[in-house]
């Protein structure tokens, strides 16, 4: 059959009744699934809000400070309202000019977030960012945003399982 994907087989793929390749196994290692989790834990990045209210000034301030892409719109009852991103802040300058600067974060931010769970799988998340076309998630855990991702951190996390996967492959050739 031919390939529908490049990763190596994960523990979730074993179908019913089909048993695993023991060869393709020992080659390429079964590890469990990446979830977001995986990707929160190595992330450096603990600040990512900012209130609907506070200025687009602030904001490309924050984002340059954070050096972050994009911050989550969170209110004062720590309720998540919206995301904000590079984009918005390139469409917003298009519209008002320098006049952005004063306007609220509310004006130009995203209010319908597409967003993840930590439980989720990295491919799930990827194929969510590729369907709506955007590069940042959200992670919500009891209705409060306790990370965010970047398409980066999923690139890094897809690259550090080729990189497993052809060590295993290496490994079982070497023998
Ligand atoms: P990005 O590619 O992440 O810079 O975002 C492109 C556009 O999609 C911007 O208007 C963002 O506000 C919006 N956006 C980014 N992430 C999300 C998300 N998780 N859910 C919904 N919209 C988003």
């Amino acid at each position: 059959m031919a390939p529908t994907s490049y990763r190596g087989p994960l523990v979730t793929d074993v179908r019913k009744g089909e048993p695993r390749e023991p060869s393709v196994e020992r080659a390429v290692g079964v590890r469990d699934q990446p979830t977001v989790t995986t990707i929160l834990g190595r992330s450096q990045a603990t600040e990512f809000g900012i209130a609907p209210d506070d200025s687009i000034h602030h904001l490309v301030d924050r984002m340059n400070a954070l050096r972050a892409g994009a911050l989550v719109v969170v209110d004062a009852t720590a309720t998540m309202v919206g995301i904000v991103t590079e984009r918005d802040v390139i469409r917003g300058l298009r519209r008002w000019g320098l006049d952005l600067f004063n306007r609220p974060v509310a004006e130009i931010m995203t209010r319908d977030v597409v967003t993840c769970s930590p439980r989720d799988g990295v491919d799930e998340v990827a194929r969510r960012m590729t369907k709506g076309s955007f590069r940042h998630m959200p992670v919500m855990d009891h209705g409060r945003a306790v990370g965010l991702l970047s398409v980066l951190d999923v690139l890094k996390e897809r690259l550090s399982e080729v990189e497993y996967e052809n060590m295993k492959m290496k490994e079982s050739l070497v023998g």
